[in-house]
């Protein structure tokens, strides 16, 4: 099932994400759903508050061949080094811009098998971690960019909350 992906302005992508108590089939069955709304979107990444679910879960698919289904991550390390990359949001369509982030990042999860995996990642990988785990927090890579860039596409993001309002009603 493809989810409706939820664009700025919309409350829920302003609300922290709770952590899943119990992997069973529900929790399966969203994040096969999520990967499939992914995919259709043509995303990297995908995460629970993006469709409306309130969960501390996300999904990346960066194409190196795994598929990864992140449920209760937690950041173990983070590099010193900073890299300033492009970044965009199928929440935020249009736009696009640079944002600062640790370049390698450790990361710990449990997957969709309840089995705990810890990576290491460097790369669209670990910005695609961090990004997704900013959903989880409230938070969106806007949030993150100079107040220079910010002015550019505040005009944007009213429109795209105007749109997403009028949606709602
Ligand atoms: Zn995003």
């Amino acid at each position: 099932m493809i989810y409706e992906i939820r664009t700025y302005g919309d409350q829920v992508l302003r609300e922290d994400a709770l952590k899943v108590e119990e992997i069973n089939e529900e929790i399966v069955e969203i994040v096969e759903n999520m990967v499939e709304t992914m995919r259709d979107a043509g995303g990297v990444g995908l995460a629970a508050p993006q469709v409306g679910i309130n969960k501390r879960i996300f999904v990346i698919d960066v194409e190196d061949g795994i598929t990864r289904k992140v449920i209760n991550p937690e950041f173990l390390e983070y590099s010193d080094e900073i890299v300033e990359h492009e970044e965009g949001c199928l929440s935020i369509p249009g736009v696009y811009k640079k944002v600062k982030r640790p370049a390698r990042v450790k990361i710990k999860y449990t997957n969709e098998k309840g089995e705990e995996v810890v990576e290491e990642a460097e790369g669209l990988l670990s910005r695609a971690f961090q990004h997704e785990n900013d959903h989880l927090n409230s938070t969106l890579f806007v949030d993150r960019i100079s107040p220079v860039a910010k002015r550019m596409v505040s005009k944007k993001l009213q429109m795209l909350k105007k749109e997403t309002l009028k949606r709602q009603k």
